[in-house]
């Protein structure tokens, strides 16, 4: 028979040697988490397998407009793990406006994500702004002055003179995502890079507008955002501080198991610092350990549930 302090002994022994199986584990965020930059996947399952692998319990998807019936195979296959979706349409073609109310009738909750070779004050998106807010809707939009490739081309660009389409439509809610977006953190922003590096200077397009305008949002999605937080640790905690209730936690991971595995920076040499890591994790972690328990909640789970009024 074991003594009291054999089997204490023994319990911390049972504990170390389950050590490794415990460090293959999802991570635990302390609570529920919503993936609200999660591009819907090929089956139901490749969509809970990346959920499942990075510790994360629900997404809110950005699909295609016509993506209902797929919405409603993995909802019924998996309940309660995915909270909305938006829809996306060619916003060059004369049908957008209809797909896009369409998609909203049949159960989407937002347009996005926009990612087309317009202008961010051009007509296309302007109409596409009007319907949003008519139909009381966010619009998430992806902002890109530098082509990731000779042939990717740019999205949505002029962001720094964005402030005037907060301006035009004050009822629409804008959610701003990708690299002009996050590289706008910085005042000394020239389109030049994807991703700049180095340290933040004050007083930036992005952080100016989300302090300023009620109406605009901020997609902590991709290796941009997770660039923007990680580039100035003196930066951060008072940025994400400033903006906690305006920022709203996703990944746009491309990784196939939430663990890094696939191929999860593909057709984006800028973005190699996070080859082969989950950046659902990367910039979880970065949260985590940068902001208070409040803080985090807000930023990976009520702000999604008020901004984009999510619902299982
Ligand atoms: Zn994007
Ligand atoms: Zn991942």
């Amino acid at each position: 028979m074991l003594n009291r302090r054999q089997f204490s002994q023994t319990l911390a022994g049972l504990a170390a040697a389950s050590l490794p199986s415990q460090a293959q584990a999802a991570p635990d965020w302390g609570g529920p988490v919503v993936d609200c930059h999660h591009h819907l996947r090929r089956t139901p399952e490749a969509n809970i397998v990346h959920l499942d692998g990075c510790g994360v319990s629900n997404a809110m998807a950005l699909t295609r407009a016509n993506s209902a019936e797929q919405i409603a195979a993995l909802k019924q296959k998996y309940p309660g793990r995915l909270l909305g979706w938006f829809a996306s349409a060619d916003i060059t073609k004369p049908e957008a406006e209809a797909i896009l109310t369409k998609a909203i009738k049949d159960g989407a909750i937002g347009f996005g994500e926009l990612k087309f070779h317009v202008e961010a004050a051009g007509p296309e998106l302007r109409r596409m702004y009007a319907l949003a807010g008519e139909l009381d809707v966010p619009i998430l939009v992806h902002f890109q002055e530098v082509p990731h490739t000779p042939t990717e081309g740019v999205f949505a660009t002029g962001f720094k003179n964005f402030e005037a389409m907060l301006k035009a439509y004050p009822k629409t809610k804008f959610i701003g995502h990708a690299d002009a977006f996050w590289a706008n953190v910085s005042s000394d922003y020239a389109n030049d890079v994807d991703y700049p590096k180095g340290k933040v200077k004050r007083g930036g397009v992005t952080d100016k507008l989300l302090g300023d305008y009620g109406n605009l949002y901020g997609d902590l999605a991709a290796n941009s955002g997770n660039n923007a937080l990680s580039r100035d640790p003196e930066f951060t905690p008072g940025f994400l501080k400033r903006h906690e209730s305006k920022l709203i936690y996703g990944s746009d991971c491309a990784c196939s198991d939430g663990k890094g595995g696939g191929i999860s920076q593909g057709g984006n040499p800028g973005a190699s610092r996070l080859a082969g890591k989950c950046v659902a994790r990367e910039t979880l972690t970065l949260l985590k350990n940068t902001v208070s328990p409040t803080a985090f909640k807000r930023l990976t789970w009520e702000n999604a549930h008020r901004v984009y009024r999510l619902k299982a």
